[in-house]
């Protein structure tokens, strides 16, 4: 089970997690499962929404909180990046509220990165949780056409192209949730009875 409605993650997620002998399914097949409020620290809320879904569902549960860091907003917005600009903004106007944001910021303030905390909650009330990250600078304007959220304004460190100008499959190799992901694989192996827990 996985605890996402939003498209974007779970066609990642499926990817990154291609390998595993697991049939994952989206938080829409179990129409009953509220997931808390979101707060202000990834982990929490990472443990919070995998928790709400492997008690509801009786079945274990990956879930992720992920953001946007960017250093001339003082880290913001991070956790709250879903939300930035208001309530009920689009992608596109959110990365448009963050370019207005940094209109008068340059260079070091432009550097940014994503966050992703990956967990997974079984209905015992076992947690695991790993973290990844993925650095970067925020452009200009807008570039490419793939990915979701803020890709199009992200330019990747070490790459020299937006998050959305990179085929899905590179993004799903080098972004913050395949490291986090990538790092939960083996507590996911466990419970799968693929390899022993230590
Ligand atoms: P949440 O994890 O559901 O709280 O949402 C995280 C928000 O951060 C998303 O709605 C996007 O705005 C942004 N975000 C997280 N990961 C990515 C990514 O891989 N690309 C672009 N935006 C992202």
């Amino acid at each position: 089970m996985l605890a996402t409605s939003n498209p974007g993650k779970l066609g990642e997620i499926r990817e990154i997690l291609r390998d595993l002998p697991l049939a994952l399914r989206p938080l829409s097949d179990f129409p009953g499962v509220i997931l808390p409020e979101e707060g202000t620290d990834y982990e929490e809320n990472a443990i919070a929404k995998a928790k709400a879904a492997a008690q509801f569902s009786d079945r274990v549960a990956l879930a992720d909180d992920s953001g946007l860091e960017v250093s001339g907003l003082g880290g913001a917005p991070g956790p709250l990046s879903a939300r930035f600009g208001g309530p009920g903004l689009g992608d596109a106007e959110r990365v448009d509220a963050l370019l207005a944001a940094l209109a008068n910021c340059s260079g070091e303030q432009r550097r940014a990165r994503f966050v992703c905390i990956a967990a997974l909650a079984t209905p015992e009330g076992d947690i695991v949780t790993a973290r990844g990250e993925c650095a970067g600078q925020i452009l200009a304007a807008p570039r490419g056409q793939s990915g979701f959220g803020y890709d199009p304004v992200f330019l990747v460190e070490g790459i020299g192209r937006a998050m959305a100008e990179i085929p899905e499959s590179e993004k799903n190799r080098i972004s913050h949730r395949a490291s986090a992901f990538g790092a939960l694989s083996g507590a996911i192996r466990a419970q799968l009875g693929l390899v022993s827990r230590d």
